[in-house]
C-alpha cells in the first residue's frame, strides 16, 4: 500500500503492528500476540524456535504481510477466529512495530495456583531466557520500532528478569507512554516507580484477595503484607490526579469468590488511590464454563462487583478479556 494511505478491513493492532517474544507452553517463539483465550486459540507464529538470534526483518514482515492479506481478503487468520480484538478500522498497512509483548522468560518469585507455570514450576523457574536488549536496540536503529502502541510484559516476573531495568529505561527514554508491567509485587522496582512518576508506566498487580489467608492459598507464598506495602508505595509515586497502578483480581471459584473478599479489595484500592481495577476469571474455569455452564452464580458476582465499583466511582473498572467472554 502507498505510504500515508489507509484501507478499511477487519484486523487487530497486534496482527498489523505488534509482536510477542514468547517462551513457555509452546516453546520459544516469535508470535503475533500473546492472547490464547480467543476461540481460535491465538498463538500465530512468525518464527518458531527462536532464542535471541539476529532477526531477518525482511522475512519477518513478509510473514506478517501474509497474515494481513488474509484479513484484507475478508478471511480470518485461524488463531484469530472469534477474537474480541478484531475490529473494522482504517489500517495503514505499513511495515513497522509499535506494540511489543516481552514474554520470553518464565522465572517468577511467586507461585500462583492458576499460573501456566504450575504444571512444572521447577522447570519454568530454570528455563533459559535470552538477552532481548540487542534486538530492541536494532529495531530502534532501523526505525522499525516506533512509539504509539503498547509495550507489555508477560512472564515470569519482569522485575527479576536480568536486564529488565536497562530495557524499561530505554522505552522510557524513547518516549513510550503506554508501558504495562504486570508484576507479582513482591520485589519493589525503582525503575517502575520512575515510569509511574512520569506517567509512562502502569504496574499491574494481581492481588486476587484482600486477606493474608486467601492470598496464601492462591499464591502459595507468604507475601501478602509485602505486596500490599509495595502497591501503596507505587500508588504514592503517581502524579496527582493520574493513575498508573492497576489492581487485578482473578476470581477463582471456590477460593476467593465471596462478596466480602471482593468488597474489601475495592475498599483497599479506594483508600490507597489505586483507581485502575481489572476483574478477571480463572482460565480453567472459563474453559469448563464454555463446555457445561457450571456456575451461573459467578456471573452474578461479576455483575455485583461491577455495580459496586461504579457506585464507588473508580477512575476505571474493566473486565479482562476472559471475563468478557462469559457475557458474549
Ligand atoms: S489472536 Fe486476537 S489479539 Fe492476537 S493477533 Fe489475532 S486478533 Fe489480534
Ligand atoms: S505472578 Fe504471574 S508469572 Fe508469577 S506465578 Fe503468578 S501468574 Fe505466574
Amino acid at each position: 500500500m502507498e505510504e500515508g494511505r489507509t484501507e478499511k478491513y477487519i484486523s487487530c493492532k497486534w496482527l498489523e503492528s505488534g509482536v510477542c517474544f514468547d517462551n513457555g507452553v509452546y516453546g520459544s517463539n516469535i508470535k503475533l500476540c500473546c492472547y490464547l483465550s480467543a476461540p481460535g486459540g491465538g498463538n500465530t507464529m512468525i518464527f518458531e524456535n527462536y532464542h535471541g538470534e539476529k532477526i531477518d526483518w525482511n522475512r519477518f514482515f513478509e510473514i506478517k504481510r501474509k497474515y494481513r492479506e488474509i484479513q484484507k481478503s475478508g478471511g480470518t487468520v485461524e488463531g484469530c477466529r472469534g477474537c474480541i480484538f478484531l475490529e473494522e478500522s482504517d489500517w495503514d498497512g505499513e511495515d513497522y512495530i509499535d506494540s511489543v509483548i516481552f514474554d520470553h522468560f518464565t522465572r517468577c518469585n511467586c507461585n500462583c495456583s492458576y499460573c501456566y507455570t504450575d504444571e512444572n514450576k521447577k522447570m519454568y523457574n530454570k528455563l533459559k531466557t535470552y538477552d532481548i536488549y540487542p534486538i530492541i536496540k536494532d529495531m530502534f536503529k532501523r526505525n522499525i520500532l516506533r512509539a504509539g502502541g503498547a509495550i507489555g510484559f508477560g512472564g515470569g516476573e519482569p522485575t527479576i528478569l536480568p536486564g529488565f531495568d536497562k530495557l524499561l529505561s530505554l522505552f522510557i527514554k524513547k518516549g513510550f507512554t503506554n508501558i504495562r508491567v504486570p508484576s507479582s509485587g513482591i520485589k519493589y522496582s525503582r525503575i517502575i516507580e520512575k515510569g509511574i512518576s512520569t506517567g509512562q508506566v502502569t504496574v499491574v498487580i494481581s492481588i486476587d484477595s484482600s486477606s493474608k489467608d486467601t492470598y496464601k492459598k492462591i499464591k502459595r507464598v507468604d507475601a501478602y503484607n509485602t505486596v500490599i506495602k509495595n502497591m501503596i508505595k507505587y500508588a504514592k509515586a503517581q502524579r496527582p490526579g493520574f493513575y498508573n497502578v492497576t489492581s487485578k483480581y482473578i476470581i477463582i471459584p471456590g477460593i476467593n469468590d465471596t462478596k466480602e473478599e471482593l468488597e474489601n479489595w475495592l475498599d483497599f484500592c479506594k483508600k490507597n488511590y489505586i483507581e485502575l481495577l481489572v476483574l478477571d476469571i480463572e482460565n480453567s474455569w472459563l474453559t469448563k464454563y464454555r463446555e457445561d455452564k457450571p456456575d451461573e452464580r459467578i456471573l452474578d458476582l461479576i455483575r455485583y462487583v461491577e455495580e459496586k465499583a461504579k457506585e464507588m466511582n473508580f477512575y476505571k473498572f474493566e473486565l479482562c478479556d476472559r471475563a468478557k467472554y462469559l457475557f458474549n
